[in-house]
């Protein structure tokens, strides 16, 4: 395989569910910090209901199907603020993805570019608000500097979105609950970066 195809990005949502399942507590931990302390808990709700789902879908079904299917699955079983966002953002990837086949580096990146678009469409935060879209915009311009290598491209994303969630701890928020604490938010992780650097760093290591 050259490209990222349907069974590819079915095994990479397994993965994600796999790894959201191992560190619920941990991402609920920190939105118990500076939130609600149900974002683990939300999206393991999420992510174990689309494993349900995936075993429906078709052997051959394109990664733009795969991503619809976790679009609309999140969108109805997760609540709260990440629901929305995340779901708005498979949505979109699964838009830009279409009926291709495969995503090659291009492709790849054209997903991630759809996916983080349609978050900052939707819960209008900017870099520096200490929200998801903190680890999301590095990720996109990683992967797109990344070049031709569609592996290369998801490695890249998956280390910039590390880095961009470590450095919201200094951060204060402007968006979600977290904006409610002020300054009481600094030194603390804000937990939908590191759920969105959970994913990608699932995509880097998936064959
Ligand atoms: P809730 O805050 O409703 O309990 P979660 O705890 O599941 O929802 O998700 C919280 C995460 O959602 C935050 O850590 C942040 O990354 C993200 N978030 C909240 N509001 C926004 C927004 N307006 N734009 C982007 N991301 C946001
Ligand atoms: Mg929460
Ligand atoms: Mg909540």
């Amino acid at each position: 395989m050259s490209g990222l195809d349907g069974r590819w990005t079915r095994r990479w949502i397994e993965a994600v569910a796999a790894e959201v399942a191992r560190r619920k507590l941990e991402l609920t931990a920190l939105d118990r910090a500076i939130g609600d302390a149900d974002h683990g808990e939300n999206l393991d709700r999420g992510f174990q209901a689309v494993l349900g789902r995936l075993e429906a879908l078709d052997d051959d079904a394109t990664p733009g199907a795969v991503l619809k299917l976790v679009a609309t699955t999140l969108i109805s079983t997760v609540g709260g603020a990440a629901g929305p966002l995340y779901g708005t953002a498979f949505l979109k990837g699964s838009m830009a993805a279409g009926d291709r086949a495969e995503l090659d580096a291009a492709g790849l990146v054209e997903v991630l570019t759809a996916a983080r678009d349609g978050i900052v469409a939707r819960g209008k935060a900017e870099p520096g608000d200490k929200t998801m879209v903190d680890a999301w915009t590095p990720a996109v311009d990683a992967a797109a500097a990344a070049g031709d290598d569609v592996r290369a491209a998801l490695e890249a994303a998956a280390a910039a979105a590390a880095e961009g969630a470590a450095a919201t701890e200094p951060l204060v928020a402007h968006k979600g609950r977290a904006s409610y604490l002020g300054e009481r938010a600094i030194g603390h992780r804000d937990p939908g970066s590191e759920s969105t650097s959970l994913m990608l760093r699932a995509a880097a290591e998936t064959r």
